[in-house]
């Protein structure tokens, strides 16, 4: 690996909240599997925020359902992707791109860091602020999350984006665990500090409504986001058959309307629905042998797709699991990927 300016963090890294504490610059690996820093593309995107995006490769989830799989499971999967990427080289093409021809007719405004997960990358990420910053001091920047990083990663982070897009894949500790192998409560004590102490850096939150998984998540999440203020912006994304849930049907129209009814129920004022709807598929079955490790169906039917596909730790920890290392479910390639 190249030498890196950053290096101390991941000498025993506590990025997020695995805190696996593990060597990254000696080779060693925690849960998300990456040693050093890998862009696994980078183009102008449409998708709001209008941006140049940037995907970084790993992640410290491993969600049943990930639309990014082949990113985000990298390196296990073996799918292709770029390498290292020197960061100040790459702040430099990040504003060219801006300012080009194509950025300026789509109307990209800002650099957006999506993954995988960009928190188990953040030095290198700060390492590319300072430089894109130093030229351009006003640049806007997204940060894209599944929320998992530590207090002060999160700290580290509102220092320096301009907007969040914050995703909550579920409430309950068993849907979470069930969905992507880890637990809920620094998604939702990070998304409580972000939306008391920085709603201004808020883009919004996102929450993907699996039908029949995290189905009984939705209101009392609806709740929770209303306790902290009652203007945060919310927006639901419909789920489309992914990854291991290839086989699963995909949201129908009917659950995203009674999501924006039980957050507007909630007193949310600022909630919206996209994503195609109603996209075929069939109902796995909850197996035996996940039964007992989960409270709710919603979680026991995830689970067992997990299960079917390799995944004998339940409830899933993958912080603390046996097969970190040679783990199914990073491994398996999906038949569809709507
Ligand atoms: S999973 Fe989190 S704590 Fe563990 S090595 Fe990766 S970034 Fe560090
Ligand atoms: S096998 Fe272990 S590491 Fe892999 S998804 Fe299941 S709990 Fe996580």
């Amino acid at each position: 690996m190249k030498k890196l300016d950053f290096a101390n963090d991941l000498r025993e890294c506590t990025l997020c909240e695995h805190r696996c504490g593990v060597d990254r610059i000696a080779g060693e690996l925690g849960v998300c599997r990456m040693a050093g820093p890998v862009v696994a593309s980078r183009t102008l995107h449409p998708a709001p925020p209008e941006s140049y995006t940037i995907f970084v490769a790993g992640c410290n989830f491993k969600c049943i359902g990930c639309q990014n799989w082949t990113i985000s499971q990298f390196p296990d999967n073996r799918m292709a992707v770029e390498g290292y990427v020197e960061p100040r080289s790459l702040a430099v093409e990040s504003i060219r791109m801006l300012e080009s021809t194509a950025g300026l007719l789509m109307g990209a405004d800002r650099i957006f860091f999506s993954g995988g997960e960009p928190t188990i990358h953040l030095p290198f990420i700060e390492s590319f602020m300072a430089e894109a910053r130093r030229i351009r001091p006003a640049l806007k920047v997204n940060y894209d999350t599944n929320g998992f990083m530590t207090e002060e990663s999160l700290r580290r982070v509102l220092t320096f984006t301009t907007s969040l897009t914050f995703d909550i894949k579920a409430y309950y500790e068993d849907t979470m665990r069930a969905i992507t192998g880890a637990p809920v409560q620094p998604v939702l004590r990070n998304a409580e500090i972000v939306g008391r102490t920085a709603p201004d850096k808020l883009w919004e939150y996102r929450i993907v409504a699996i039908p029949e998984i995290n189905e009984d998540d939705i209101e009392p999440l609806c709740r929770f986001l209303a306790s902290i203020s009652k203007e945060l912006p919310v927006a639901f994304l419909a789920f489309r058959p992914n990854f291991v849930l290839d086989e699963h049907f995909g949201a129908p129209s009917e659950l995203m309307n009674r999501c924006v009814e039980e957050a507007n129920a909630a007193g949310l004022k600022n909630v919206t629905y996209a994503g195609m709807t109603n996209i075929p598929g069939k109902t796995g079955s909850s197996l035996e042998e996940v039964e007992e490790a989960y409270q709710r169906s919603g979680s026991r039917l995830a689970a067992s797709y997990a299960r079917s596909k390799g995944c004998t730790t339940h409830p899933r920890d993958c912080g603390n699991c046996q097969s970190m290392s040679n783990c199914p479910i990073k491994r398996y390639i999906p038949f569809r990927n709507c």
